[in-house]
């Protein structure tokens, strides 16, 4: 049994631990007994630590010194025990004390040490000054919350429960580099502290690079689980009887390779239907290749799609395949069909006819096997009237046609692929959210989505990023015409998203030019946006068309006499002023 307090370490110069440390210039080795030592430069170590926060966190580089700390520690009691047989206790295990001021690391003076090592009581209560840990850390990061001195803590850990043979857990109870003068710590058998697991966990020995791994590989499969989902039911999904028709219908053509056409609006989800086809179909392991002939240039069209021997035109300077050799033995998507330009129309029948295809430049051919899937948003019979596409490619590609829905015929889907939308996109930006506001709902489920499922998708994403974390999408976070202010994010007619402003709704542009409105009604619509939106004063209703109040009145006046019976709608706001 030893019991002391308050008393100062033996003063080192008179042990004789000093007089083991060895320098051997010669051969560039420092001893300290039996084991190497180094001299270390207390920045180059800082340094170090520094990096080591930087790229782990401030837990996992806790973790890491106290273990250091703790092999130190072990190192130190192997050394202490050469020097003690059974001599005086307390000289037994100051040694390990002492050693760390040797070592440069802290000043350590006793508190209280109580100690049986037969009964296993331990109590130490030590000041430590000086603590190089705890000046480093105060220096670089300030006064901070908890202590710092981690390698320090290790290695009395282990030095004491060495020394006694059983775990002892120190804790720093003061810390200087939590702003006071000194540390103080204090050391008692592991069962007795009752949150030791607080502090045990700092001593596991975990692997960040298993880590890093294991977080790698659940990375991929929670993307390949996104992926798979967006394959399949993903932005197929609907309850409704005509998504569930051309649904069947779509069904029935995988089983063989029939050549399908694909008819709906822009942004019905022609794309995800032509994948769903090939998923579905004995090439699902083989290629899927898209093309929109509508996003290609005229001159540039036939070389994407049947490839190009180099010089076969200025600018060929390799020779490539084009998307039908790409797609050979798998699925090829003509999106936008109806672009495609009559010169390429030509071509693709005979490939269609022959099943091979002839590289601009080239003379060779070459066999391709290709599921053909072609998707059109305009009337190509009216095409082929016009001569405007020829019409035996026509009745080539019109084998089996699938109508898709346009989504405002789909009311039953819409909350069900505008939830698909959120689960997708929260997982995508990693935000969680709580769903949607009952206005926000409301608005889905009355607006019309002339940009189909498209832009449904795109205002769901605008909204989950928008919103913040732990709450609903709201209307505004969705629909930037639900107010008056312009949002960050548009959404343009064709539904994709545009960052900077909101384009002009070229919906009723397209409908003046395809003869659906006149232009006198587009007017009329306009003036009517323009008076609600100044909830009825003229005045300011006309500075935002440009327009004096004396003009404005004059044209309401002109369109109020013309306006037919058929068109009170759009000029309801008339009876009203
Ligand atoms: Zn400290």
């Amino acid at each position: 049994m030893y019991s002391s307090k308050n008393r100062p370490i033996v003063d080192l110069t008179n042990g004789d631990l000093r007089a083991r440390i060895r320098f051997c210039a010669e051969t560039g080795q420092i001893w300290l007994h039996e084991h190497r030592m180094l001299l270390v430069h207390a920045e180059a170590q800082g340094t170090l630590r520094r990096e080591l926060i930087s790229a782990l966190g401030m837990d996992r580089t806790r973790g890491l010194l106290t273990q250091m700390g703790y092999a130190a520690g072990m190192i130190d009691f192997e050394l202490a025990r050469t020097r003690t047989r059974g001599d005086d206790d307390l000289e037994a295990f100051m040694a390990g004390p002492q050693l760390h001021m040797l070592e440069g690391i802290v000043k350590c003076t006793i508190n209280t040490l109580e100690y049986n090592r037969e009964a296993g009581t331990f109590y130490g209560d030590f000041l430590w000054e000086h603590s190089w840990e705890a000046q480093w850390h105060r220096d670089h990061f300030g006064t901070y919350s908890e202590p710092v001195c981690w390698s320090q803590i290790g290695y009395a850990c282990s030095y004491a429960s060495a020394f006694m043979g059983r775990p002892i857990l120190f804790k720093e109870v003061e810390c200087a580099g939590m702003g006071e003068n000194h540390c103080r710590i204090i050391g008692k058998p592991l069962e007795e502290w009752d949150d030791a697991k607080e502090y045990t966990r700092f001593f596991i020995r975990e692997s960040i690079a298993e880590q890093l791994i294991d977080l790698q590989t659940q990375v991929v499969q929670l993307r390949s689980a996104i992926n798979e989902k967006e394959k399949l039911p993903a932005d197929v999904v609907g309850n409704s009887a005509s998504f569930l028709a051309a649904y069947e219908l779509l069904q029935q053509a995988s089983k063989s390779q029939i050549t399908v056409l694909l008819l709906g609006e822009t942004g019905v989800g022609k794309e995800v239907f032509a994948r769903s086809l090939h998923e579905m179909g004995s090439r699902c392991s083989e290629s899927f290749i898209a093309i929109n002939c509508a996003a290609i240039p005229h001159d540039l069209v036939e070389a994407e799609l049947f490839g190009v021997e180099k010089g076969a035109f200025t600018g060929a300077l390799s020779s490539r395949p084009g998307r039908f050799e790409r797609a050979n033995d798998g699925t090829l998507f003509l999106d936008e069909v109806g672009d495609l330009p009559l010169s390429a129309q030509a071509k693709l029948l005979r490939v269609l006819q022959e099943g091979e295809i002839e590289r601009l430049g080239d003379l060779r051919t070459r066999k391709v096997n290709v599921r053909l899937v072609a998707a059109t948003n305009v009337d190509l019979k009216q095409m082929v009237k016009e001569g405007k596409f020829r019409a035996d490619l026509y009745y080539r590609l019109n084998v089996f046609q699938i109508n898709i829905p346009p989504l405002r015929e789909r009311e039953a889907d819409v909350t069900l692929l505008a939830n698909r939308f959120l689960e997708k996109y929260s997982a995508i930006h990693g935000k969680k959210l709580l769903g949607f506001t009952d206005k926000a709902k409301r608005a889905i489920f009355a607006y019309h989505w002339p940009g189909n499922i498209r832009e449904l998708q795109n205002m769901v994403e605008r909204g989950v990023i928008l919103a913040p974390n732990g709450t609903r999408i709201e209307v505004d976070q969705m629909f930037s015409s639900y107010n008056d202010q312009t949002l960050e994010f548009g959404i343009d007619g064709n539904g994709g998203i545009n960052i900077d402003r909101p384009e002009p709704k070229n919906d009723i542009f397209d409908a003046v030019l395809n003869g659906d409105m006149t232009l006198d009604q587009c007017e009329a619509r306009l003036i009517q946006a323009a008076v609600d939106k100044a909830k009825g004063n003229l005045s300011s209703a006309a500075r935002m068309l440009g327009l004096t109040r004396p003009q404005l009145a004059y044209r309401l006046g002109r369109l109020h006499e013309s306006a037919s019976p058929n068109h009170n709608s759009a000029l309801s706001f008339v009876q009203t002023i």
